[in-house]
């Protein structure tokens, strides 16, 4: 019997169920191996229980906990799908704000006088953390990226039907950004989060004259505060450093470790 297949997603910009759908060559291989049971951009069906679950986006109220959870329950393998689901991507910096803050910043006093009122509305705002999803349930895979990369998403779906373990080489973007012959950026006196990040995107963002801001998350292994001291011999600013170490991973670097 082929294996029982769904997408969820959370707070996210559904990105990475795109990025899957736009892998035409290679989704009606996958289709013809699975039975794709939910997928909210593409079907209409619900299942009971799921042999996959890749789940996209970050988790933000007591009702995704209670989801996520339900989720978890029914399914056999879990699958973070995108920095939203395995950091909090770019929405956990508001972790960093007052909620109130925020919402001022966003829709101006007024509106959050209004909103303060409705208890249902005032919820979403007040509430305390932007989470992972192994901050609430157990994971039991990571496609890593903002968005995944289709060649990844390939072999995890392959992997778990061979019943193996996908592989993921754990070597940082600095890797790729070398083999690609780019010049390092921190020469120029620009952040880079390349030495700490997951590698497998083939540094794309400094291939094309950008900066690694660290979608793909934290290595293991990673030396924080080698990466710090590093970026501060280039005269790259404290405040920078923070900047750039929030905007992806919802992290706090410096004093506290990550
Ligand atoms: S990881 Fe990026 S592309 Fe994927 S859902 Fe989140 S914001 Fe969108
Ligand atoms: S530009 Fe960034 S990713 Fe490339 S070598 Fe320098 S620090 Fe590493
Ligand atoms: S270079 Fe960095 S920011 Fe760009 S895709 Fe790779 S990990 Fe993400």
């Amino acid at each position: 019997m082929k294996p029982k297949v769904a997408f969820f997603d959370f707070a996210s910009c559904e990105g990475c169920q795109l990025a899957i759908l736009n892998c035409e060559d290679i989704l009606l291989d996958i289709l013809n191996l699975v039975n794709l049971v939910e997928f909210r951009e593409a079907l209409s069906e619900k299942a009971p229980r799921y042999d996959i679950a890749f789940v996209e986006g970050s988790i933000h109220r007591d009702e995704d906990i209670e989801r996520l959870q339900n989720l978890r329950s029914r399914t056999t393998v879990l699958v973070a799908l995108g920095a939203c689901a395995c950091n909090g991507n770019v929405q956990a910096r508001s972790n960093f704000v007052a909620p109130a803050v925020n919402y001022e910043v966003i829709y101006g006093e007024e509106a959050r006088n209004r909103v303060q009122v409705d208890a249902d509305h005032w919820s979403l705002w007040s509430h305390t953390r932007v989470r992972p999803l192994d901050a609430v349930v157990k994971v039991d895979a990571y496609l890593r990226g903002c968005p995944v990369v289709p060649a990844e998403f390939l072999h995890l779906v392959k992997s778990v039907l061979h019943g193996t373990t996908p592989f993921f080489p754990p070597d940082a973007v600095c890797v790729e950004c070398k083999k690609n012959g780019n010049e390092c950026v921190l020469e120029r006196g620009e952040t880079c989060m390349g030495p700490i990040t997951w590698g497998g995107c083939n540094s794309i963002c400094v291939n094309n004259g950008y900066v690694c801001d660290g979608c793909r998350g934290t290595l293991p292994h990673a030396n924080i505060d080698s990466h710090i001291t590093l970026m501060r011999e280039h005269n790259i600013k404290d405040e920078d450093i923070r900047n750039r170490y929030r905007l992806f991973l919802g992290a706090e670097p410096i004093g506290r470790g990550v």
